[in-house]
């Protein structure tokens, strides 16, 4: 089996609200789908959520990456040699990380048509679902009770908070909350980077009666000392997210004992096969690990429940980026329902393309 071809294909959705975090508001989805065409009649339907602030990508950085370099990498070679292929492109550039998650992806779902089997099944196996958080971004205490209490009715089971702009403010909204939803929904908060460590500490003391299940990223991501002296001394647990990229920051990490946890993203590590490296390095330091996700279709957010559900030291799901998505450009795929993330018994990713996306 051979690759013939590859499409890149940029796709534009705006969110149905603007989702305001610590470091910016975000109106629009702006991705890239990778379509892998192989010698057969099987394809790969892989995506690149690329971030300037988080993977230094844009739209149109990652489509010239995949065009100029991936694309002639890729061409002749087989692509069930997943490792290997991965492998060369981290090898030959460094960085690009949405753009290598986009190939990775494509490269499982052809692997899984081949093989006939769903990609949980060749990532490990398990069940059919898992349970997701769902975000709630910054916004005003009376309209964040307000959705909380929408999502909760909607049968959420987990909400997660972006906090980080402003620690009063913060503190004030999460024990509103508590006060109005009670105790029973789980919260996870996330910070995104916005505290300075006393700021962090300070709101990390504050929150410590009201349930909260961890905090994500209190402090800027090179700030491993900020992140551990936060993780001494509150009584939440620290979960690091931006800090935490590659393989060689998870061992970083480890060695300087700076979290309790640790927030996986395909678009961050550069796929599934370094994810699984990740995940793998953590549990052996017995850190458990978060699959999340970035605004995404369906696609990678498939791609991600997949591999959360085979995966044993992956125990918690943040993979909801696709609900603030104004429009499906897929069929099939994964559904969100009552707090939880479902996958079929289809073969690879389960999805096609709709027939609006043009794959020629
Ligand atoms: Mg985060």
């Amino acid at each position: 089996m051979e690759i013939i071809g590859i499409k890149a294909i940029p796709i534009n959705i705006p969110l149905k609200q603007p989702f305001k975090l610590a470091y910016g508001t975000h109106l629009e989805y702006r991705g890239v789908i990778l379509v892998i065409k192989t010698d057969s009649e099987i394809y790969g339907i892989g995506e690149a959520s690329p971030s300037p602030k988080i993977t230094g990508e844009t739209q149109d950085t990652a489509i010239d990456v995949m065009e100029d370099k991936i694309k002639p990498l890729l061409i002749g070679k087989n692509p069930l040699n997943i490792e290997k292929i991965t492998d060369e492109l981290d090898s030959e550039f460094s960085g690009n990380t949405s753009a290598k998650c986009a190939v990775d992806i494509a490269l499982w779902d052809i692997l899984g048509k081949v093989s006939r089997l769903p990609l949980k099944d060749l990532l490990g196996g398990g069940g059919d679902s898992i349970e997701t958080s769902i975000t709630i971004g910054i916004k005003p205490i009376d309209n964040t009770i307000k959705e909380a209490d929408e999502l909760v009715e909607n049968g959420a089971k987990i909400l997660k908070i972006k906090i980080g702009l402003n620690p009063k403010e913060d503190v004030d909204k999460i024990k509103e909350l508590r006060n109005t939803i009670g105790y029973t929904p789980t919260i996870r908060v996330d910070a995104n980077q916005g505290y300075t460590v006393k700021e962090a500490i300070w709101v990390g003391r504050k929150l410590e009666p009201c349930d909260i299940e961890f905090i994500e990223q209190p402090v800027k991501f090179y700030d491993y000392r900020g992140m551990k002296c936060v993780r001494d001394t509150i009584d939440i647990p620290v979960m690091a997210d931006e800090s935490i990229h590659s393989l060689q920051d998870t061992i970083r990490a480890i060695r300087e004992d700076i979290c309790d946890l640790i927030n996986i993203k395909l678009m961050k590590s550069g796929g599934i096969k370094n994810a699984i490296k990740i995940a793998a390095a953590a549990g052996g330091a017995g850190i458990k690990c978060m699959l999340g996700c970035m605004s995404e279709t369906k696609i990678a957010i498939t791609a991600g429940t997949h591999l959360a559900i085979a995966t044993e030291n992956i125990r918690y799901a943040d993979l909801d980026g696709h609900l603030e998505l104004e429009k499906e450009i897929v069929d099939g795929g994964v559904i969100t329902e009552r707090g939880e993330n479902r996958i079929s018994e289809k073969e690879g990713l389960g999805l096609t393309l709709k027939s609006c996306i043009e794959t020629e």
